[in-house]
């Protein structure tokens, strides 16, 4: 977004105690692949919204849920404090991952990809790409999305890659709001929101199905 300055800060293991991200924390997820069985988080993205990335590279554990939680205390808090905001898109996905590897729900939340199914009912094409530059005249590269995030030594390309993920969540939610006021869709999105950890839940337990359907 015009004026702001971006960059990324790279941890292991945690984020700092001493990183305060404020009370509404744009984040996203990268891992092994699709499966949440299968393939391990690798990384987790944060920002307050101010053109900082922290991204939190995470050591291998045991698959199981839970075993990462011993080793990033100051992340699990804030994924499961009440008081603080957590902005994703598609956050189904990434909220059963954060289960699957700390043990713990993330809320509350809020999901633009949700927000911008219910604001922009005019197009079917909601992936963060698009949104960005429909919503925000922001183009975002997805080259890296398909590469080892794994990897001991991430490189500055992939880094990158990961940080942009995070740094216009905030300006997507402010300009989606705008619409969903507008519209009178906000209580919609907010039920949504809401229902999202037993959603990810739901996947997790075996039903990736829509209970809702006939
Ligand atoms: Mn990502």
């Amino acid at each position: 977004m015009a004026g702001k300055q971006y960059s990324y800060l790279l941890h292991k293991n945690d984020l700092p105690a001493d990183v305060d991200l404020g009370p509404v924390v744009a984040i996203d997820c990268e891992t092994m692949g699709l499966s949440h069985y299968r393939d391990r988080l690798c990384l987790v993205q944060l920002s307050d919204g101010n053109g900082v990335a922290h991204l939190v590279q995470l050591p291998p554990v045991a698959m199981g849920e839970g075993n990462g939680a011993r080793t990033a205390p100051n992340l699990v808090k804030l994924l499961a404090d009440p008081t603080k905001l957590k902005l994703f898109h598609f956050a189904r996905f990434d909220i059963a991952a954060l289960y699957k590897h700390f043990g713990v729900v993330t809320r509350p939340v809020y999901c633009t990809k949700i927000a911008s199914r219910l604001a922009r009912s005019f197009t079917d094409k909601h992936g963060l790409k698009d949104v960005c530059k429909d919503v925000l005249g922001v183009e975002v590269s997805k080259m890296q999305q398909s590469s080892d995030w794994g990897a001991v030594n991430l490189n500055d390309e992939q880094l990158r890659y990961a940080a942009a993920d995070v740094y216009y969540l905030h300006d997507l939610k402010d300009k989606l709001d705008e619409i969903l006021v507008r519209e009178a869709r906000m209580a919609l999105v907010q039920a949504c929101c809401q229902f999202l950890p037993e959603r990810a839940l739901l996947d997790l337990a075996g039903w990736q199905e829509d209970i809702f359907s006939h």
